[in-house]
């Protein structure tokens, strides 16, 4: 072999290689559209996953747009199996802190299965009131430390959840249409 059919041959394996390695990495995580106004929230959900050691991507795969867009009255937000929306009408797109509330809590159903816990505060309580969400501000750092605590990887839920199945328990896992906010 020449010098010139090695340098040829080694570009072709080089350029395969970083073929391969594009197109099976765009395939196994793709990641939602995600409207401006709550990419800082999610960046920060993002964020704090990593900081914990948390495999986001794989929770996320089978959402395909997180949208600030209007809701019907009565709800912060919602999460639809592979659409995130948090309600345009009834958030303002500064109130940075409500924002980031309404999208942890629906990711904690649309990515990590969480149903909702009613145990004094928590992130996943279901209903939010307006007038509370200071408190939730307020204890933020000790919320979002719960929130993620209770994770479970996509096989420990399932685990789980085929153990409840045994018991005759379908109490939590399947929700997805959650009431946020009280209608008043
Ligand atoms: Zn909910």
């Amino acid at each position: 072999m020449t010098q010139d059919q090695k340098t040829t041959s080694s570009l072709i394996v080089i350029a395969f290689a970083f073929i391969i390695s594009i197109g099976s990495c765009s395939h196994m995580f793709k990641t939602p559209y995600i409207d401006p106004a709550l990419k800082p929230a999610f960046d920060e959900w993002v964020n704090q996953c990593e900081l914990r050691g948390i495999k986001y991507k794989r929770d996320i795969v089978n959402i395909d747009s997180i949208l600030f867009a209007p809701l019907e009255e009565g709800y912060w937000g919602k999460c639809y199996g592979d659409k995130i929306v948090v309600n345009k009408n009834d958030i303002s797109p500064i109130d940075q802190f409500t924002l980031k509330l309404v999208l942890f809590h629906e990711l904690g159903h649309c990515a990590f299965g969480y149903p909702h816990f009613e145990w004094g505060e928590d992130i996943m309580n279901s209903v939010l009131p307006q007038e509370k969400i200071i408190v939730y501000q307020y204890f933020w750092g000790i919320l979002e430390d719960q929130y993620f605590y209770r994770y479970l990887t996509k096989k420990e839920r399932r685990k789980l959840q085929k153990r409840l199945e045994k018991q005759d328990c379908f109490c939590i896992l399947d929700e997805d249409k959650l009431q946020v906010k009280e209608s008043n």
